[in-house]
C-alpha cells in the first residue's frame, strides 16, 4: 500500500474521541461542483460546512474558460434564435459520450437542463444573448457557441445540430466570474465556507455509513461530523502521476495537463477506501487544439501509414482522442500552398516540404504509395466537392493540388496535446456514490470530476462544468434530505 493510499484509509467513528465541528452536510472541495452542492443543500434547509484545502474557493473551475454544455431550449438558445429539445440533446449526448454512454445520468441532465440554466441565472451568472459562429471558444463576450461535434459527421445526422456551449458574459476566460458568483450565492444562502482545510480521510460507522471527515494529520488531526452526508467534490486526478500510471497511462503522454495541482484525486481515493466503486478511471478528454484557423480544416490528417483516420472538421477533443487511441500519437497534417496557415494554439513544426506527394511520403518515412493513394482518392472526390470516406463538411473540401506540399508535425512529442481525467467515483442520478454491488454507500455523495459523469468517454466542451454544477446541486439536495 502506498503512503498516499494509507493516508486516505477511513477512520472508525468509534476511534473518534469527539467531534471538533459538525454540520448536516459536509462538502469537501469548493470548486464548481462543491459550490453548487453547498447552495442547494442550504436551500433544502440543511446546515452546510464546505471545506477547501487551498486559500480560497475556486479550484480548477476558477482557472477554466467557464463554458457549460446546456440545451433543450434554454432561454439563451431561444434568445439567439435556436430551437432545441431535451430529446435532441439526449440523442446527441448518447452518441457523443460513448462508447457505452450512461443514460441514467444523461437523461436527467437533458430533461432538466433548461431549469438548471435558469437556476444559474438566479445565482447571478450573467450571459450575453448572442451567438458566436466560429467553432471554438469565443474571442468575444458572446454567450452561445457550438462546442462539440454537433455539426459534423456522423453526429449531424443523429440529432438536429444546435449550439449548446453556454459561456458566462465576460471578456476572456469566464471560470473566475462563475466561481465568484457561485461562492457569493453559497455564502448568501448561509453555507459556512472554510479555506485551508484539507480533508484527509472519511469517518465511518461500523456498518459502513459515512458520518464525518478527518482534517489534518498526526497531532493536528481534527474531526468534523456530517449528520446527513458528505459530498466529495474534489476534482479529478490529472495532477497525480501515480494514479495516472495506474489507471490512465496514455494521458501521461500529453504535454499539457488541463487542470491545477488540486486535481490529485484525493477525493476519489477517499471514496474508494470507503467502499465506493469507480467508473472509467482510464478515460480522459484528450484535445489537440488545431483550430483556429478554420482554413486548416481543408488539410488532411494522416497516420504513420499515410492514411486518414477522421474528418478534419471534427471537434478538437475527438481529433485528440483518435490521434492518441487510433494512431498511437503519430499524426501529421498535410497541406498545400493554398493553405498557408499554422495552428494558433499549439506548436506544429513543419516536418517536411516537398514538390510532390511521393517525395513528401518518402521524407516522412511512410510506406511507399500510402500517402499518394490517400491524396489521389481524396482529390478525385474533392473535385466534386465530396468526401465520401469521412463526410467532411463541403465547405472544407477542396483538392490539394498546389505544390509545394507540407506536413505539419502533430506527434505527441511535438504538438501540445491537453488532457484531463473523466473517470471517478460511480454515482447514480442523485450523486449517491455506489458500492461495487450497486447499492449506495450510505452517507456518501460525489460530483464533478471526483465522479464519472455525463461524458463517460467522448467529450464536448462544457460538459465538465455542466455536469459538475448539475450533479453538484443534486448531490447537495439529496444529502440534505438524507436521514
Ligand atoms: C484552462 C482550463 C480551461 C477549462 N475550460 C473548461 C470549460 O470551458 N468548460 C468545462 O466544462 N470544463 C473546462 N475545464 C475543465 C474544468 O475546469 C474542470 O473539469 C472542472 O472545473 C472540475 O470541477 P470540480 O468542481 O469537479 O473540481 P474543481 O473546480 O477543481 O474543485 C475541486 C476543489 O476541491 C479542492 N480539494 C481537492 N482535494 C481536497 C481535499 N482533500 N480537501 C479539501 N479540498 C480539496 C480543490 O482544491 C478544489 O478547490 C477547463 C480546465 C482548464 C484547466
Amino acid at each position: 500500500m502506498s503512503e498516499e493510499t494509507r493516508a486516505t484509509q477511513p477512520r472508525s467513528a468509534s476511534d473518534v474521541g469527539g467531534w471538533d465541528d459538525a454540520a448536516d452536510v459536509v462538502i469537501v472541495g469548493i470548486g464548481g461542483a462543491g459550490a453548487c452542492a453547498a447552495i442547494e443543500a442550504r436551500l433544502a434547509g440543511a446546515s452546510v460546512l464546505a471545506l477547501e484545502r487551498f486559500g480560497g474557493p475556486g479550484g480548477t473551475t476558477a482557472a477554466s474558460d467557464g463554458m457549460m454544455y446546456f440545451g433543450g431550449g434554454t432561454a439563451l438558445q431561444k434568445a439567439c434564435g435556436f430551437e432545441d429539445t431535451p430529446d435532441d440533446m439526449f440523442d446527441y449526448l448518447m452518441a457523443a459520450c460513448g462508447p457505452d454512454p450512461d443514460p441514467e445520468l444523461i437523461e436527467p441532465y437533458c430533461e432538466y437542463s433548461v431549469e438548471h440554466f435558469h437556476w444559474l441565472c438566479e445565482q447571478g451568472v450573467p450571459w450575453k444573448p448572442s451567438f458566436f459562429p466560429g467553432g471554438h471558444f469565443p474571442e468575444s463576450d458572446d454567450g452561445l457557441v457550438f462546442s462539440g461535434n454537433e455539426r459534423v459527421h456522423p453526429f449531424r445526422d443523429l440529432a438536429a445540430p444546435v449550439p449548446r456551449g453556454h459561456v458566462p458574459r465576460t471578456r476572456g476566460p469566464a471560470g473566475g466570474l462563475l466561481m465568484q458568483k457561485l461562492t457569493a450565492a453559497a455564502i448568501g444562502a448561509g453555507a459556512r465556507l472554510q479555506a485551508s482545510e484539507r480533508c484527509e480521510a472519511l469517518v465511518l460507522e461500523d456498518d459502513g455509513r459515512v458520518v464525518g471527515v478527518m482534517l489534518g494529520s498526526g497531532s493536528g488531526e481534527r474531526f468534523v461530523e456530517a449528520r446527513r452526508g458528505v459530498v466529495l467534490s474534489t476534482g479529478g486526478f490529472i495532477w497525480n502521476d501515480e494514479m495516472l500510471r495506474q489507471y490512465a497511462p496514455q494521458l501521461l503522454r500529453c504535454q499539457h495537463r488541463v487542470g491545477t495541482p488540486s486535481d490529485d484525486g484525493s477525493g476519489i481515493r477517499m471514496g474508494m477506501a470507503a467502499g465506493g466503486a469507480t467508473l472509467g478511471l482510464d478515460s480522459g478528454d484528450v484535445l489537440l487544439p488545431l483550430y483556429p484557423p478554420a482554413a486548416l480544416k481543408r488539410g488532411l490528417l494522416v497516420d504513420r501509414h499515410g492514411q486518414r483516420f477522421i474528418n478534419e472538421d471534427a471537434y478538437h477533443g475527438r481529433i485528440g482522442e483518435f490521434a492518441l487511441d487510433a494512431c498511437d500519437g503519430d499524426v501529421w497534417m498535410i497541406i498545400d500552398s493554398s493553405i498557408d496557415e499554422r495552428p494558433q494554439n499549439t506548436p506544429a513544426p513543419i516536418a517536411a516540404v516537398e514538390d510532390t506527394i511521393a517525395d513528401l511520403e518518402s521524407a516522412l518515412g511512410m510506406p511507399t504509395g500510402g500517402l499518394q493513394s490517400t491524396l489521389s482518392a481524396y482529390n478525385a472526390a474533392a473535385q466534386r466537392g465530396r468526401d465520401p470516406l469521412f463526410e467532411k463538411a463541403a465547405e472544407f473540401v477542396a483538392p490539394l493540388v498546389s505544390p509545394p506540399y507540407a506536413a505539419l508535425d502533430l506527434r505527441m512529442e511535438s504538438a501540445h496535446y491537453g488532457a484531463f481525467t473523466l473517470g471517478g467515483l460511480q454515482i447514480d442520478a442523485w450523486g449517491r456514490v455506489r458500492a461495487s454491488g450497486g447499492d449506495p454507500v450510505p452517507g456518501l455523495f460525489a460530483a464533478g470530476r471526483a465522479a464519472s459523469g455525463v461524458a463517460k468517454r467522448g467529450y464536448s466542451s462544457g460538459l465538465s462544468l455542466g455536469d459538475s454544477s448539475f450533479f453538484g446541486r443534486r448531490a447537495g439536495r439529496k444529502a440534505a434530505a438524507s436521514e
